[in-house]
């Protein structure tokens, strides 16, 4: 038995309740919403809102410059990309940083906050719900993203991380009423969740490897396609300063491509870029 799955049994011995409870709530709501309420306008809308909180707040932000830091840009836009990552219910920067962080310096060993290798259930779900996992212990993960932690807006962000998305909520509901809300905030949100879970659980369990990393990150297009580029995600472990993920034609990065495009408007600069035929933890500016 590894040093990982050593542990399990006792994963499980607490339940976050409020975790729990707004996972419920929201996946009853999302459920209702899908299978009463369609409209091509609530579809519609859900999409662009999930384009902004998944592709530009998690993606681009949250994940491929909070913590990675692979590209530079104006204060004012960090600052909108993380409240656009707030829009996911994934926590506020600094958690969220942290926790990915974590994972990188542990990837699939006992310190690893989501490792499919204690199983799929765990690195998808488990680890949000159950126990007292390291991710509850703020004082360690304030420790793992002092950049951000120094920021009074990052702070501030990371403990009222759910406002953005309330006052999303209340606007959608005074323009289109609770059908709206269901599908833009509740089944979104839960669609979002469930996106960037599968880069934890399927691209650490299933897909191919281009780079022979110590973990075992995988590559899976469709994941990417969910995610706009994260699911490139063994490429992206052998190269995690990389703001490109995507590192062939055909492995399709809407991510990168909106950076190539921000660059090119002069909005990002100083981009950090993989190739394909580079060894591990081989980035080059472009
Ligand atoms: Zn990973
Ligand atoms: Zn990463």
């Amino acid at each position: 038995m590894d040093s990982v799955a050593q542990h399990s049994a006792s994963r499980y011995s607490k339940v976050s309740v409020i975790t729990s409870i707004v996972l419920i709530w929201f996946h009853a709501m999302a459920a209702y919403a899908l299978f009463f309420q369609f409209s091509w306008t609530n579809l519609a809308v859900s999409a662009f809102l999930y384009w902004v909180a998944v592709g530009l707040g998690i993606s681009m932000g949250y994940h491929r410059l909070h913590t990675h830091r692979g590209f530079k840009t104006p204060k004012w836009f960090e600052y909108f990309l993380a409240v656009c990552g707030s829009l996911t219910l994934e926590g506020g920067p600094i958690f969220w940083v942290a926790t990915h962080r974590v994972h990188h310096q542990h990837s699939d060993q006992e310190l690893d906050p989501h490792s499919p290798r204690v199983n799929g259930f765990w690195a998808h779900i488990g680890w949000i719900i159950f126990g007292e996992a390291s991710h509850n212990d703020t004082g360690r993960m304030a420790r793992y993203a002092p950049d951000l932690a120094k920021d009074p807006f990052y702070r501030w962000l990371s403990t009222y991380h759910w406002v953005p998305l309330t006052v999303l909520g209340f606007a959608l509901l005074a323009v289109g009423g609770w059908p709206l809300v269901n599908w833009a905030i509740f089944l979104r949100v839960v669609v979002g969740l469930h996106a960037t879970w599968l880069i934890n659980s399927a691209t650490h369990m299933w897909g191919s490897r281009r780079f022979a990393t110590k973990d075992d990150s995988r590559n899976i297009w469709w994941v990417a396609l969910l995610t706009f580029g994260e699911g490139w995600h063994n490429n992206h472990h052998a190269h995690p300063t990389s703001a490109r993920h995507g590192l062939t034609w055909f492995e399709f990065d809407m991510t990168w491509i909106s950076l190539k495009l921000l660059r090119a408007i002069g909005l990002v600069w100083d981009v950090r870029v993989a190739k394909a035929n580079l060894k591990p933890a081989e980035s080059v500016a472009a």
